[in-house]
């Protein structure tokens, strides 16, 4: 399949310019009928990775995807952009079961989602095999997997299905581990090898920030009240906490709602159908608020609490900007967090190896939060990738205040080897700072030579000392003594003197308090007045096509136009973004609201050349039958062609008389036939 009918059909359908990078090669490959596995990152363009070699291919292409909700808006979507698309889900109407049906009978249907629990049915199997089903994609492919929380059992089936029907299987997946993907290329295509494709983690448009605890719920909301009227998501460690913190984003004038694994499953879909359709409202959730967002146009994502893991931190942040614009992140963190995290992997039913590893995905991530250089560096560091320092990351932004803590850390090494590695943090700190509790004398731990050494900070310095070497994995709470800090082996060089070790300082003390990421606005000054105007409109069209604003145009489309000012509809259609359907839906509307008047009635079969080069040709034509339509000496009886002849002479182009002739008619072509011929070479 040659790469330009793909390219072509990219711009006409989708409306994009190029692939995003990755794109083009797996393209390439699923329309070539190749059993693919793609790990994406999330908003690196998974979709469009299946949904354009569907269109190239013959047949039907069979789309599992675990999440009605979501099938559902890309249905919607692909249907906007007039790709003959249907979903079989529990969640339809009847009428458009029958069309979905009807379309099928036809051999019309391009592509068909399908809910994973009806491949359990045996009329379900039936069916698909005398559907001309040619491919099978899978969305979200680590659903197969056990140790995941997304597991779908019916996604098991999968591979039976493949088998049966015999066609090729392109799975996606942002999940990066190894396991998984051995676990996927195992249950998906029975180990025969498929093409792999690994694509970069990096995604650039989302700016990293992490911060200490330090009074969270003040921290939220000042993260949110400085952008006021975006989506965000706020992640929460607990449903309890959802609620309550859902309820202060509403007390400081948010729309905001809350979202757990605890709620009814219809207020679960009441909140994921608003927050995909309204602009500007706020999720408090656990995450059991994931696979079912499928917004593009998230801002910002913060973390209330600390993730569980730098895969589970980099999948939470990921939702945020998946349209390529411009989005933020907080993750707070603190050592309750850090306690409660290796908790949660001790007294967890998985095996030990299972838990080593838990343990360490958590070290990563608290490398993260604790690193001294470019957080975007040091992230991609662990998914395998080389960077340079980004610019766009908090660490970036504000080089950090480090200074030699290894006395520092010596110090509470061994306040926690006297003591017998028995207590936690609170208690070593009032040791080092000798703080002279009952419990203290009670234990007689004042006459300890560790009794008060570390007047140098006081007790928050100390709590943050404590939370780093956290961070670093040198302390651990003790899974058996509750919140008891042990040293572990990594602690040894520094203990021994072999090793010294940098802190942050501006972490410890208060004066020079938590920085916010700044608020960056998504276009300069001057174009802002008309973003907000063509969100409007986008939001008005939305409303009344009851599709998520998103599926008319993304944030990203309607910055280009805000920033590039299209004055014509031909201008309009080379916007990123703007596909031929789309511009002959809604490209009047909006290009109203740029040029503020009404565009100049154009000429259905014109419109349908925006943007290319037949447009133009097509309007010399027309001016150059305009100045014939009495020939050459002005005293001819008037005539004239339709925009359809056109159209067609300008789609064609003949090359010579008898080409022109079959178009035009021996009339015509004895009138316009030269001069067309001339506009027509001229324009190659
Ligand atoms: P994923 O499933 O990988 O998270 P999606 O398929 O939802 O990501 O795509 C994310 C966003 O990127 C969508 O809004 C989509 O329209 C847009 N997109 C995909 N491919 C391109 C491209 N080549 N050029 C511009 N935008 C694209
Ligand atoms: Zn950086």
């Amino acid at each position: 399949m040659p790469r330009d009918t793909g390219t072509a059909l990219l711009r006409e359908v989708f409306g994009f310019d190029a692939f995003r990078p990755g794109q083009g090669e797996i393209v390439d490959a699923v329309a070539q009928g190749r059993d693919v596995l793609a790990i994406m990152p999330t908003g690196g363009g998974k979709s469009l990775c299946f949904q354009l070699p569907a269109l190239m291919r013959d047949g039907v292409t069979l789309v599992i995807s675990p999440l009605i909700a979501l099938m559902r808006d890309q249905v919607r979507g692909l249907q906007q952009a007039g790709v003959a698309a249907g979903a079989l889900t529990s969640g339809n109407t009847p009428e458009e079961t029958d069309a979905v049906w009807a379309q099928l009978a036809a051999g019309e249907l391009k592509l068909l989602y399908l809910a994973p629990e009806r491949l359990a049915s045996a009329g379900t199997a039936r069916m698909l095999s005398r559907a001309g089903i040619s491919m099978i994609a899978v969305d979200e492919a680590h659903c197969v997997s056990q140790w995941g929380h997304d597991f779908r059992p019916d996604y098991l089936k999968i591979g039976a299905l493949r088998r049966d029907l015999d066609v090729p299987v392109a799975a996606f997946t942002a999940t990066a581990d190894e396991e998984t993907r051995a676990e996927i290329i195992a249950r998906l295509f029975a180990d025969c090898q498929p093409q792999v494709f690994l694509r970069g983690f990096d995604r650039p448009n989302i700016h990293l920030a992490f911060s200490a605890k330090d009074k969270p719920r003040q921290q939220i909301l000042e993260f949110a009240k400085a952008r006021r009227g975006q989506s965000g998501i706020v992640y929460c460690g607990t449903r309890n906490k959802t609620e309550a913190l859902a309820q202060a984003m509403r007390e400081d004038g948010h729309a905001a709602c809350h979202y757990h694994g605890g709620m009814e499953a219809d207020d679960r879909r009441t909140v994921e159908a608003r927050f995909s359709r309204e602009d500007g409202l706020i999720v408090v959730a656990t995450v059991a608020f994931g696979m079912g967002v499928d917004k593009p146009d998230i801002r910002w994502v913060a973390h209330a609490d600390l993730p569980k893991s730098i895969e589970a931190y980099y999948q939470e942040i990921g939702r945020a900007g998946r349209d390529g614009a411009p989005a933020e992140t907080l993750t707070l963190f603190g050592a309750d967090d850090i306690r409660l995290r290796r908790s949660q992997i001790d007294e967890g039913m998985a095996p030990p190896e299972r838990r080593m590893a838990d343990h360490g995905r958590l070290n990563a991530l608290l490398g993260l939060a604790e690193a001294l250089d470019c957080r975007r560096t040091v992230l991609l560091r662990y998914f395998g990738e080389a960077a340079e320092p980004c610019g766009h990351c908090d660490l970036c932004d504000h080089p950090p205040d480090v200074f030699d803590g290894t006395e520092a850390v010596r110090k509470v090494l061994s306040a926690v080897l006297r003591t017998g590695e028995t207590y936690g943090a609170g208690y070593l700190v009032d040791v080092l700072t000798g703080n002279l509790t009952d419990k203290v004398r009670q234990r007689g731990h004042d006459s300890l030579p560790t009794f008060g050494v570390g007047k140098e900070f006081d007790k928050r310095g100390w709590t943050a000392v404590i939370r780093q070497m956290m961070g670093r994995d040198l302390l651990r709470p003790d899974a058996d003594r509750h919140g008891a800090l042990v040293m572990t082996d990594a602690a040894l060089p520094v203990l021994r003197g072999q090793d010294t070790l940098c802190l942050r300082r501006d972490s410890i003390s208060k004066a020079s308090a938590q920085r916010m990421p700044a608020v960056k606005s998504m276009v300069n000054e001057e174009d802002a007045p008309l973003l907000s105007a063509l969100k409007a409109k986008r939001r008005a069209l939305s409303e009344e096509a009851r599709v998520p604003a998103y599926v008319i145009f993304p944030d990203r489309t309607l910055i280009e136009m805000a920033e590039t000012r299209p004055a014509s509809l031909d201008a309009m259609a080379r916007i990123n973004g703007v596909g031929a359907k789309k511009l002959e839906r809604y490209g009047s509307a909006f290009l109203q609201v740029i040029t503020g008047a009404d565009a100049p009635p154009v000429h259905p079969m014109r419109r349908k050349l925006a943007g290319r080069v037949e447009g133009s040709v097509y309007d010399r034509l027309m001016q150059t039958q305009a100045d014939l339509t009495r020939g050459t000496c002005g005293t001819l009886k008037p005539l004239s062609c339709s925009a359809s002849i056109l159209a067609k002479v300008a789609r064609l182009k003949p090359g010579d008389t008898a080409g022109l002739q079959r178009i035009l008619g021996d009339k015509r072509q004895e009138r316009f036939g030269a001069a067309f011929l001339d506009v027509l070479q001229d324009a190659g």
